[in-house]
C-alpha cells in the first residue's frame, strides 16, 4: 500500500513538472485575456452642456456601426466644451475591475478642422469619496490625444493614465488620493478638450480592447509554488511512512534470523553432544570419550578399565536384549557411586574406562574394589543373574594418555587372568 503510494508520488512529480512547464509556457507566451468594449457597454451616450445649441452634439456612429459623437464647438475662451461620448459599463457603484489588464488597444479617427486634443477617461467610483451625486465626482483617469494619434492602433499600457488635473483641483482631492484608480471603471468617455478650434469635429471610436493575464502574475507563481510545497509535504510524509515500514520489515528479519541462528545453534549443540554419548546406556562412547581425553592435558587422573565377566554367556543364554539391560544397570550402578570427578565412558561392547580426575592409584584401586563388590552383589540383575567384573587400574605418572590406557588394559588383562572379579593395579 505504501510503496504504490510511493510511486504514485514518483509519478505524481514528473505529472506536476510537465504541468508547471506547460502553465507557465501558456501564462507567458499563451494568449491573453481581452476585453473588448465596443460590443458590450450597458449604454453609449452623448455628453453635452446643459445650455448647448440645439444639433450641436449628436450621437454619430461610423458606416460600419463603431460608436462616435459630431460636436459643433463655438470660441467660447471661458468654458470647457463639454461635448463627448460616454459608454457606460455598469452602474456607477458596481464597475469593473480594469486593474487586472495591463494595456489598452486604442484607436480613434476624427473628423473636422484643425488640432484635435480629444481625451480618453476611464471614470472610477471610488466609495470612499464618492459620495455625493455629481456627475464629476468619479475620478477622471485621463490620456490625451494628439494629432498625430489619430487613426493609428495604439497599446497604451494602463499604467500610463493619470487621473485629470483639473479634477484633482476641483475636487481638491489629498495628495494620498491622486493617483490611477481602475479598480472600478464604471464609464468611458472620449471629451473634446479645451484646445479644441471652433466648428464641427467628429470622433469614432474604432478600437478599445483591454489585455491582459487572465491571472495575476504573484498570484500564478504563487499558486504553483503553493502546489509544489503540498506536493513536497505530502511527498516527505509518504516516504518518511515508508522509510519507516521498511525498517521495521527490515528489523523483523533480522529478529526473526537471529531467532532462527540460536535455535540452529542449540539445535547443533544438542545433535553434538547427543554424538558424544551412547543411546543405550547414557555413558559417554568412544567419541565422546575421546574428546574428554583430548580435553585432559596434563591433569592428574587415573583410569580404571573394567570388563564385564562372560558377557557373552549371557547374550547366549539369556538373549541380546537381557545383555542389554545388564549394561544399562552397570552403568547406573557405577554412575550412582561415583563422584563428580569420575566420567564413565562405554570404549566398546561390554567394556568401560572411569576417567577419574585428581585420582592416584590407591584411591582409583579403592574406588574399583567398591564397584567391583557392589556388582557382585547387586540383587537387581535381570533374570536374577549373577554378574560381576573385572578392573584394571592404572595412575598416571607423566606418560601419554594412550601408554595409561594400555597399561590400565594389561592390569585388566592381569584380572580377567587371575580368575575374573578382581582389581589388579598397574
Ligand atoms: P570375558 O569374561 O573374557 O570378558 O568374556 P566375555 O564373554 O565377556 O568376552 P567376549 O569378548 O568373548 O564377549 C563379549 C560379548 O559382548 C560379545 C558381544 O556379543 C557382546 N556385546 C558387545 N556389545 C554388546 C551389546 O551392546 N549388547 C549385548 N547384549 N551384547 C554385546
Ligand atoms: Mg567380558
Ligand atoms: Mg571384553
Amino acid at each position: 500500500m505504501i510503496a504504490s503510494s510511493s510511486r504514485f508520488a514518483e509519478s505524481l512529480f514528473w505529472y506536476l513538472l510537465a504541468l508547471t512547464c506547460c502553465s507557465i509556457l501558456l501564462f507567458e507566451f499563451g494568449p491573453e485575456r481581452v476585453l473588448d468594449m465596443k460590443g458590450g457597454p450597458l449604454s453609449v451616450t452623448v455628453q453635452q452642456a446643459a445650455d448647448a445649441a440645439p444639433g450641436a452634439v449628436r450621437y454619430l456612429p461610423s458606416a460600419d456601426g463603431n460608436p462616435g459623437v459630431e460636436c459643433i464647438l463655438v470660441a467660447s475662451p471661458d468654458s470647457y466644451p463639454s461635448c463627448g461620448l460616454v459608454l457606460t459599463l455598469t452602474s456607477r457603484q458596481q464597475g469593473i475591475n480594469l486593474a487586472r489588464f495591463d494595456m489598452l488597444h486604442i484607436r480613434l479617427s476624427v473628423t473636422g478642422e484643425g488640432e484635435q486634443d480629444w481625451r480618453f477617461y476611464l471614470r472610477n467610483y471610488n466609495p470612499a469619496y464618492d459620495k455625493v451625486d455629481d456627475p464629476l465626482q468619479p475620478k477622471f483617469n485621463e490620456i490625451i490625444f494628439r494629432p498625430a494619434d489619430y487613426g493609428k492602433s495604439h497599446e497604451v499600457p494602463l499604467d500610463v493614465f493619470t487621473p485629470a488635473t483639473w479634477w484633482i483641483k476641483y475636487f481638491n482631492v489629498p495628495l494620498q488620493q491622486q493617483g490611477a484608480n481602475l479598480d472600478r471603471v464604471y464609464a468611458m468617455e472620449v471629451v473634446a478638450g479645451s484646445d479644441m478650434p471652433p466648428g464641427k469635429h467628429g470622433v469614432v471610436i474604432e478600437e478599445l480592447q483591454f489585455h491582459g493575464p487572465w491571472l495575476d502574475a504573484t498570484l500564478f507563481y504563487r499558486l504553483i509554488l503553493f502546489v509544489w510545497f503540498i506536493y513536497g509535504c505530502a511527498f516527505f510524509l509518504v516516504n518518511h511512512i515508508y522509510m519507516k515500514q521498511r525498517l521495521q520489515y527490515a528489523h523483523q528479519a533480522k529478529l526473526e534470523v537471529e531467532a532462527l541462528n540460536r535455535t540452529l545453534s542449540e539445535e547443533s549443540r544438542r545433535s553434538r553432544e547427543l554424538a558424544c554419548y551412547d543411546p543405550l546406556t547414557g555413558a559417554l562412547n568412544r567419541l565422546g570419550g575421546e574428546r574428554l581425553l583430548a580435553e585432559i592435558d596434563e591433569l592428574a587422573c587415573s583410569f580404571i578399565y573394567l570388563d564385564v565377566d562372560h558377557f557373552k554367556q549371557i547374550n547366549d543364554t539369556h538373549g541380546h536384549p537381557v545383555g542389554d539391560e545388564v549394561l544399562k544397570h552397570l552403568v547406573s550402578e557405577i554412575l550412582r557411586h561415583c563422584d563428580a570427578l569420575c566420567h564413565l565412558v562405554r570404549w566398546g561392547g561390554e567394556e568401560f574406562v572411569l576417567v577419574c580426575f585428581h585420582y592416584d592409584r590407591l584411591r582409583a584401586a579403592s574406588l574399583a574394589e567398591r564397584l567391583r563388590v557392589i556388582l557382585a552383589a547387586y540383587p537387581h540383575w535381570p533374570s536374577a543373574l549373577r554378574v560381576t567384573a573385572s578392573f584394571g587400574v592404572a595412575e598416571r605418572a607423566g606418560d601419554p594418555l594412550e601408554l595409561l590406557l594400555k597399561r590400565a588394559d594389561e592390569a585388566l588383562y592381569q584380572a580377567k587372568k587371575r580368575g575374573r572379579n578382581r582389581v589388579e593395579v598397574n
